[in-house]
């Protein structure tokens, strides 16, 4: 037994002897004559018999010099039989004292229990204590031994160091196992990060599939849009105007799906850029309530509108994007709204040095969402009652991108409601005041009537486009604007065309049969390196991503504008472009 190993140190034989015979049991139990005669003799005559006594056997070994000691400790460890006790004398001459064996011993097997005996010694007790340090691996025990005591101090100092080895490995066995499953988190961690890694890529991917696959179906929904708008503009009878008006209709909803996905998978890919520039919110949300207003005609909702005074008159935000959200609202509003009222309203929340927390509400009396389903409603894909998607349509992305846009302007969202009642949803933003000098504010209709101030009626246009329902979709615009168009259908065409005349500006198409926009791009302006001129080339693509401007602006070209071309965005790069000159700021839809 491991831990009952024990080792005499002892210049003397004598007391070699005596241990060993103590420790052996033979103090009489062993004799059965001897323990009948006590038995006989003490026993006070009850049944009792006395119980015998545990017996504890030690493995006893010898040393009787001090360096001797040291060794077979060390020895005893090596092969893995350690000695849980070490009986010492102190004086064994000649080499090192028992004091000094002690030390060495410690040195390398700090838990050894020793005993020391002393008769009469070179040293008091206390100063082998001052020697030794103070520890609890120490005990004394005086010569002549009593047998009992000595036998308690093996069995109490035998047992300590047992119980010492096993908590000893008990924790070495719990750090083991915590090593062992910190490895294992450690390997679940990686794994997990690799499976989120390919997730985003996953999902990034689809995002970048989205937002083409919608741009590209834009294009012919442009084409769809447009041409029904010059079919409604020819002499139609009644029957065939209805018809134009509900392909209009059905065209247009289907365009706001479209850009709902767009948005959304832009977002989702972090390729939606949030602009900063002075706008009056005012503004905004009077073009909103306008427009909310027209589009209830025919239910008949009151539709109010409060802001308070104390918001200043001109922001820094986006001004195009809070009017998204604002939309959104009010069109849920109106959508599940029957009868009763929609209230809009902003309210200053605080104001600190520059910046001002502004809350819009939109509330309704319409249908109210339930409490459960309030929770997420900002999240993608959701809608409260899957029974009414029928009835009203919709994405469920609309929310999901309010709460994404303003997420991206440092704001939140939130919803109160109650079913049957109504509800009320809100938007806050903070917004930075405008810097003195700029008094350029955004501001719906003066905006409009501003852009129209860089357009004479004496400007030519090109543009270059293959597809024959974007030329005259593009062409409709302009000339609407009092503007004379030319067409060609490829880039070798355009940059002739460039060559020979004066033009004001031109709308390049990016893909082009013969000669793409970017290589005409090119060709213009190593042409224009001679005249020394600078002609506004404005590119129509139908790729949603930045790389792709970022081609067209590396081209040469001014400016970019998304297919389906939107009036209102040509007119902003217009204005960009024929006022500030070559500017390289982009607008994507
Ligand atoms: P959808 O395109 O389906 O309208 P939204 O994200 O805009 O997508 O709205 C998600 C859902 O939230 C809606 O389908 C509807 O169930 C609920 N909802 C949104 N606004 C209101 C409102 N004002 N009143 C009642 N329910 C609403």
């Amino acid at each position: 037994m491991g831990h009952n190993h024990i080792l005499i140190v002892d210049d003397n034989e004598s007391i070699h002897e005596d241990i060993e015979t103590i420790l052996s049991n033979s103090s009489g139990d062993s004799d059965p004559e001897l323990q009948q005669i006590e038995e006989d003799l003490f026993s006070d005559g009850s049944e009792k018999k006395k119980e015998p006594v545990a017996q504890v056997e030690y493995e006893i070994d010898h040393a009787y010099q001090g360096e001797e000691a040291v060794e077979k400790v060390a020895k005893a460890q090596e092969s893995d039989n350690p000695y849980s006790l070490v009986f010492m004398d102190i004086r064994m001459p000649p080499g090192i004292d028992g004091i000094q064996a002690i030390k060495r011993i410690w040195d390398d097997y700090p838990y050894t229990e020793v005993v020391i005996c002393t008769a009469y010694s070179d040293y008091s007790l206390d100063e082998i204590i001052q020697n030794l340090g103070t520890t609890d691996k120490l005990l004394f025990i005086k010569k002549p031994f009593d047998a009992t005591a000595l036998k308690q101090t093996a069995l109490t100092q035998t047992t300590k160091w047992q119980l010492q080895q096993e908590a000893i490995s008990y924790t070495e066995k719990l750090e083991e196992k915590v090593n062992e499953r910190t490895q294992q988190l450690n390997e679940s961690v990686e794994k997990f990060k690799k499976m989120k890694e390919k997730a985003e890529e996953a999902s990034a991917t689809k995002s970048i599939f989205l937002a083409n696959m919608s741009h590209e179906i834009r294009t012919p929904m442009n084409g769809v849009i447009g041409m029904n708008d010059l079919l409604m503009e020819t002499d139609l009878d009644e029957e065939q105007e209805e018809l134009s008006r509900l392909v209009k209709r059905s065209a247009e909803s289907l365009l706001r799906v479209i850009n709902d996905i767009l948005d959304f998978s832009k977002i989702e890919a972090g390729k939606m850029d949030i602009e900063e520039i002075p706008f009056n919110i005012r503004n905004v949300i009077k073009e909103v309530v306008e427009i909310i207003t027209y589009s209830t005609e025919e239910k008949g909702l009151d539709i109010t509108y409060s802001a308070d005074e104390d918001i200043p008159q001109k922001l820094l935000g986006d001004p195009t994007r809070l009017r998204q959200i604002l939309l959104n609202y009010g069109s849920n509003a109106v959508k599940f709204t029957e009868e009763g009222y929609v209230a809009f309203n902003i309210d200053l929340i605080e104001s600190e040095e520059d910046e001002h927390l502004v809350q819009f509400s939109v509330e309704d009396t319409g249908t109210g969402i339930s409490e459960d389903k309030q929770s997420d409603i900002f999240g993608s894909f959701s809608q409260a009652d899957s029974s009414t998607t029928r009835k009203f349509g919709g994405t469920g992305l609309g929310l999901a991108i309010c709460r994404q846009l303003a997420e991206l302007m440092d704001g939140e969202v939130d919803v109160e409601s109650e079913l049957g009642e109504g509800s009320t949803f809100y938007c806050t933003i903070p917004f930075k005041d405008v810097e003195e000098e700029t008094n350029e504010v955004q501001t719906g209709r003066e905006e409009e009537k501003e852009e129209k101030a860089f357009l004479s009626e004496d400007m030519k246009i090109l543009v270059a486009e293959d597809n024959e329902i974007n030329q005259m979709v593009a062409t409709k615009i302009l000339e609407k604007e009092g503007l004379d168009v030319e067409i060609v259908e490829n880039g070798l065409e355009a940059v002739k065309a460039v060559k020979e005349n004066d033009y004001a500006f031109v709308l390049m198409d990016i893909q082009m049969p013969e000669m793409d926009g970017y290589d005409a791009t090119r060709a213009i302006r190593e042409m224009e390196e001679e005249t020394g001129k600078h002609i506004p080339i404005i590119a129509l693509t139908a790729s949603a991503m930045e790389e792709d401007r970022k081609l067209c602006l590396d081209a040469g070209m001014d400016d970019y504008v998304p297919k389906p071309v939107d009036r209102e965005y040509l007119m902003k790069a217009l204005k960009r472009t024929l006022t500030q000159g070559n500017t390289s700021q982009v607008t994507t839809g």
